[in-house]
């Protein structure tokens, strides 16, 4: 394992501590497989460092030949969508499962994925308003969350890993498909 790799481990176990020290005294919290509302409304394609990318490429070669046609088909469709300039701003990803809400990549998902909940971008568009309503209406929840910072995790990925890769670049320079 390279330098990179190990710094975002780091960075992605940094995140599951806090994630799960979270979780662990609020069972009412949504994000489980089954609630997909994240998956489905990407504020654009993913945009991830190497790494990441190259995990996912991993993952999605490990899927069985069925899943991955699925997979590649919803990939070449996001990609045809940017060609075209006709990206809505809620992007349904193409590695979800749309059937079952679940993540098809989930041990290879992208480190903003782990923050779900949690992540939030100051200009107000990167948060779960299903917690947010949670939070709001209990009481005992409602002050010692700590949100997790979109723009600084971005920031601390690009730190360790180098620029970020949009989609259709990763898709046009590998041959990953
Ligand atoms: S990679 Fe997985 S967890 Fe992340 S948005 Fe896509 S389906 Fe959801």
């Amino acid at each position: 394992m390279n330098q990179a790799q190990q710094k975002l481990l780091d960075l992605e176990q940094r995140i599951e501590v806090r994630v799960q020290d979270i979780r662990a005294s609020r069972d009412w919290w949504p994000c489980r497989r089954g609630c997909d509302q994240c998956c489905r409304q990407l504020a654009q394609p993913p945009e991830l460092s190497l790494q990441e990318w190259a995990r996912i490429d991993e993952a999605v070669a490990a899927l069985s030949a069925t899943v991955r046609a699925e997979v590649v088909q919803k990939i070449e469709q996001l990609l045809v969508q940017i060609a075209k300039n006709i990206v809505g701003s809620h992007v349904v990803c193409p590695y979800l499962d749309e059937n079952e809400g679940a993540c098809r990549i989930y041990d290879a998902r992208p480190i903003a994925c782990r923050t779900y909940g949690f992540f939030v971008a100051r200009n107000g568009s990167d948060y779960c308003q299903i917690i947010e309503k949670e939070v709001f209406s209990r009481t005992d929840a409602a002050t010692d969350i700590v949100w997790g910072n979109a723009e600084s995790i971005h920031n601390e990925i690009e730190r360790v890993c180098g620029k970020l890769i949009p989609f259709d670049a990763h898709y046009q320079r590998s041959n990953s498909l």
